[in-house]
């Protein structure tokens, strides 16, 4: 999911936010929702479908204030319906509360007994709306905002950036792993106007506003964004930096900066990695678009091999992937992707792509080139086999549906239908990653879960 916050008196919020969440399309296309505070008012509108499709100018006019929050949704848990959507809005003793999640909870079961017992009511199925009514509880037990938060976080096990809108003030979140991301950006500000702070979850939603990057929200941080400017707080008691690797290698946008390098500079530097690592003869490299690109270019400059553009996208359909059914998905990338005849003909092609989830998008691809007369087809993935499910907010699947939680890479490579097959080395992943890979999450790869999964979690997911 992309999230996003702005706490900016004087200005258009939902507009603001309205881009914001344009930026962070990409980080799930089902539905889109803002959140806005006038004073003590809460005003609200969300629907299924992409951010440019729900809001227009009309509905925006109608979300005024000084603080807002938004939401585009990637689902994970809680079925792709609008009432699913986000933010979650939940009324307290203090007025509304709008929350907008990205991760996913593990403890969700025993949340739900512990605030059902507490006699609380939901509205949906989303852990999302279960970490909003555990504070907005909090609250009506006559703690603060900041306080009812807090003490809300002890309840939740898993993955969790925020960014909670209250009629007070603006909070961004990260789980004490700080799985997904989230940062912080300042607009300009001038003399008569204080600071005016922009939570996203990635540098790219502040870009397209002008807002400056800050820095990170920390692992284990809360932000508490009010009229007198930000506060943290460091709440968890060992917090330990484990975020997402995927948002690395595939999720985030390319344009996004973490630890101070773009993830194309990264990416580039992985498809470079992996033309050291494996050495085949070929006359071209293209890439799988767009996810493959940084890397396929970065695999062209170190083996020497000219660059090209084999396969069109159409930028106007979303991400296959995230369709949340096999047979969308199936139709899906038939309308996503067309060879390029001319240039791929009687040629023997290097296909760079980021990962091999399920081994269908593959598979197709790699016909497809095969009928546009592409005498060899040589896939190279700029990261290690996947071999385990996600249970911290990217919907891979249960373990059953990797391909390489069972198959050899032979057996893959037969599978999908290519010349030969060659996946980054563990150690190159580690080595491109630098000595912080301690500080990622990279459990798809390894089974190296850094957050207990409760047995019966695991046994849904795990063959
Ligand atoms: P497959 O061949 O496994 O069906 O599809 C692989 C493609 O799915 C890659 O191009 C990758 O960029 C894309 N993809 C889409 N969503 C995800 C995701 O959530 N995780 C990963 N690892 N890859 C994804
Ligand atoms: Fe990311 Fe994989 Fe860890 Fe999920 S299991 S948080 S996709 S590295
Ligand atoms: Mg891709």
């Amino acid at each position: 999911c992309g999230i996003f916050g702005v706490y900016a008196p004087e200005e258009d919020v939902a507009k603001l936010t309205y881009f914001g969440l344009y930026a962070l399309q990409h980080r799930g296309q089902e539905s889109a929702g803002i959140a806005t505070f006038a004073g003590e008012a809460i005003h609200h509108y969300k629907n299924m479908g992409l951010v440019s499709q729900v809001f227009n100018e009309e509905i925006l006019s109608k979300l005024p204030g000084e603080i807002a929050v938004g939401h585009t949704r990637y689902s994970t848990t809680g079925s792709s319906l609008k009432v699913n959507a986000q933010p979650a809005v939940v009324e307290t003793r203090l007025g509304s509360l709008a929350l907008a999640h990205n991760g996913n909870l593990v403890n969700t079961k025993e949340l739900r007994e512990e605030l059902t017992r507490r006699n609380c009511s939901f509205l949906t199925t989303t852990d999302s709306e279960m970490i909003a009514i555990a504070i907005g509880n909090e609250v009506d037990q006559g703690k603060d905002w900041l306080e009812a938060a807090l003490t809300a976080f002890q309840l939740c096990q898993g993955a969790y950036s925020l960014v909670v809108g209250t009629p007070v003030g603006l909070m961004g979140v990260r789980d004490p792993h700080g799985i997904r991301p989230l940062v912080v950006g300042l607009l300009p500000s001038t003399s008569t106007r204080p600071a005016r702070y922009v939570l996203a979850s990635e540098t790219c939603g502040l870009d397209i506003i002008g807002a400056e990057y800050l820095r990170s929200v920390e692992p284990g941080e809360l932000v508490w964004i009010t009229e007198e400017g930000m506060a943290s707080f460091h709440w968890a008691e060992k917090p330990q930096p484990k975020m997402c690797v995927f948002e690395m290698i595939y999720f985030a946008r390319p344009d996004s900066v973490v630890h101070d390098e773009s993830l194309y500079s990264y990416r580039m530097r992985i498809g470079e990695r992996l033309a050291e690592e494996s050495h085949t003869d070929a006359d071209i490299v293209i890439a799988v678009p767009d996810s493959g690109v940084p890397a396929a270019i970065g695999y062209a400059k170190k083996s020497g091999i000219p660059y090209g553009e084999g396969l069109i996208k159409n930028r106007y359909v979303g991400r296959t992937f995230i369709q949340p059914t096999q047979a969308m998905r199936e139709s899906g990338i038939r309308m996503k992707l067309n060879p390029l005849r001319d240039v791929l003909a009687g040629k023997r092609v290097i296909l760079v792509d980021d990962s091999i989830v399920r081994g269908t998008t593959s598979k197709k691809i790699v016909k497809a080139l095969r009928d546009a007369g592409a005498t060899e087809v040589h896939m190279k993935i700029s990261s290690p086999p996947v071999t385990h499910p996600c249970f911290y907010g990217l919907d891979t699947d249960t373990q059953d549906q990797l391909i390489a939680a069972t198959k050899s890479i032979e057996e893959i490579a037969q599978q999908i239908g290519v010349d030969s097959l060659t996946y980054l080395s563990w150690q190159g992943m580690l080595e491109t990653t630098g000595e912080d890979i301690n500080h990622f999450c990279s459990a798809c790869f390894t089974g190296d879960y850094p957050i207990t999964i409760p047995e019966n979690v695991k046994r849904a997911k795990l063959i």
